[in-house]
């Protein structure tokens, strides 16, 4: 394998925080962003441009974009459901708008109340509106790998929703296992069959560590050739009220299994640790990662007294 490099997206100050039971103070979200910034790591997803009702969590958008500092390594995406939400997002001078429709009818009518073409529909004048201004759009699918209502999707289904998205010009899809059903044998045949019909389209893959296999699953895509992957820091986003409801991937665990195989992601692994450790006090409460407790794997301890090699 030639592949050196793996990009890697942060959306805890999204996906992580959107689930927190406490409300997450915007200057604690801008400080996480900065430092995630100031670690190197090339990909945020700052926040999301949802209804504040829907979402109170993400009701300090306008406010998290206007304070943060903005690398220039660094892209800054942001989630947006709709126009309205597109409109907010595109006046706050993000990188890149991120969408997102549940390839399983049932869970976006669970989410949005319409079904997954609709929102396709919608998800068309978004694209244009924020083509016209230059920013690219990414098309993420949820429930690319199953969905808590209908089980296993299949893949022609998820393949007909990422046709829809190329005509409308995204730049790139995210493939999304939004509740963890996914498996690394099921990554590697849609991540195939999405390549197999659009070699030159950018695929993204979002995992949530529900059932353990996060990680396992980024490989599995990396064995086809995906590089781009999204992880949460400190793996936030189980809710610690809602057993079932688990984050997304570690970041830094994520970062340290890349940099133990020899890739580079260009993130200082222990400037995040030591955030991830600062976020866990903040919050209040234990968080997921692995790394951030365990430490590195070429983090040595001492022998025990009268003990020699
Ligand atoms: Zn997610």
């Amino acid at each position: 394998m030639t592949v050196k490099h793996v990009f890697i997206r942060d959306v805890a100050p999204r996906d992580g925080f959107q689930i927190e039971p406490n409300l997450v103070p915007t200057d604690l979200k801008v400080h996480v962003i900065n430092a995630l910034g100031a670690a190197g790591v090339p990909g945020i997803e700052a926040t999301s441009f949802v209804h504040p009702k829907a979402v109170p969590q993400m009701a300090d958008a306008e406010e998290v974009m206007k304070q943060i500092r903005r690398y220039p390594s660094t892209r800054y995406s942001v989630l947006v459901p709709n126009l309205r939400g597109a409109q907010r997002a595109l006046a706050t001078g993000p990188d890149q708008l991120n969408l997102v429709v549940s390839a399983s009818e049932s869970h976006n009518r669970a989410n949005l109340n319409r079904g997954t073409f609709e929102t396709l529909a919608e998800h068309k004048a978004v694209a244009e509106l924020s083509l016209k201004a230059g920013i690219p759009v990414q098309g993420g699918i949820a429930t690319s790998f199953g969905c808590p209502f209908e089980g296993r999707i299949p893949i022609e289904r998820v393949l007909t929703v990422v046709e829809r998205y190329v005509e409308i010009g995204v730049t790139g899809i995210g493939l999304a296992d939004t509740t963890g059903m996914a498996n690394p044998i099921q990554v590697r045949r849609l991540v195939s069959a999405v390549k197999d019909r659009w070699p030159d389209l950018d695929v993204h893959l979002h995992f949530h560590n529900t059932r353990g296999m996060g990680l396992a699953n980024v490989y599995a895509g990396f064995l086809e050739g995906v590089t781009h992957f999204d992880a949460s820091l400190g793996g936030i986003g189980g809710c610690p009220f809602a057993p079932g409801a688990t984050g997304n991937i570690c970041t830094e665990d994520t970062v340290h299994m890349f940099s133990e195989m020899g890739l580079e992601t260009g993130i200082d692994l222990d400037g995040l640790i030591q955030l991830s450790r600062r976020m866990e006090k903040a919050l209040g409460h234990k968080l997921p990662g692995q790394v951030m407790k365990a430490g590195k794997t070429m983090d040595l301890h001492p022998l025990p007294p009268g003990i020699s090699r």
